[in-house]
């Protein structure tokens, strides 16, 4: 498909209205007006409902860890971020758990795949904005620091995640 060039007038050909309209707006942006810096780290940024996080695990009421390893968000996950050790669960009707679960956050593309495959609703991306590690091995997540993480944050089930 040929798509034909629009002509331009002679004006427009001299680029004078287009070099006006920029100065135009560099001298709005340079007018005294009312600006908002943010002071973060001092003063946290606000985060907004459905913000998508470093994802988390969580427990249940009696303390149980509610994944059953079942393995579907290893599965999902687009980077391969989540790797799953499965282990029998000794003495309850709950057939498996993870033995190790790690989150690979230099993977980890923030998607929300996990936490919408996960029968269980096990798995969430919690409001954690910030993520600051020391070496390449700390931001492998092991499952205690995930837990650690869904338990001490609210975790809001989206209503599409809630069926
Ligand atoms: S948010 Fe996406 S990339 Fe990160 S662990 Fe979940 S599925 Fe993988
Ligand atoms: S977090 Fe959910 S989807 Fe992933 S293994 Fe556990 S139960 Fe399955």
């Amino acid at each position: 498909m040929k798509v034909e060039r629009k002509k331009l007038s002679l004006l427009q050909q001299t680029y004078l209205p287009q070099i006006a309209a920029g100065m135009i707006t560099t001298l709005g942006n340079t007018l005294p007006r009312e600006r908002v810096t943010s002071q973060y780290p001092e003063a946290p940024t606000p985060i907004p409902p459905g913000y998508r996080g470093v994802p988390a695990l969580v427990r249940d009421e009696t303390g149980r860890i509610k994944c059953v390893a079942c393995q579907l968000c290893e599965f999902v996950c687009p980077p391969e971020a989540i790797k799953i050790v499965a282990a029998e669960f000794p003495g309850s009707n709950v057939e498996k758990y993870p033995a190790r679960f790690d989150l690979n956050m230099l993977r980890c593309i923030y998607c929300g795949m996990c936490e919408e495959a996960c029968p269980e609703e096990a798995i969430f991306l919690s409001d954690v904005a910030t993520f600051v590690v020391g070496s390449r091995d700390e931001a492998v997540l092991p499952k205690e620091k995930l837990l650690e993480l869904g338990g001490v944050r609210p975790m809001p089930i989206r209503k599409w995640a809630s069926k």
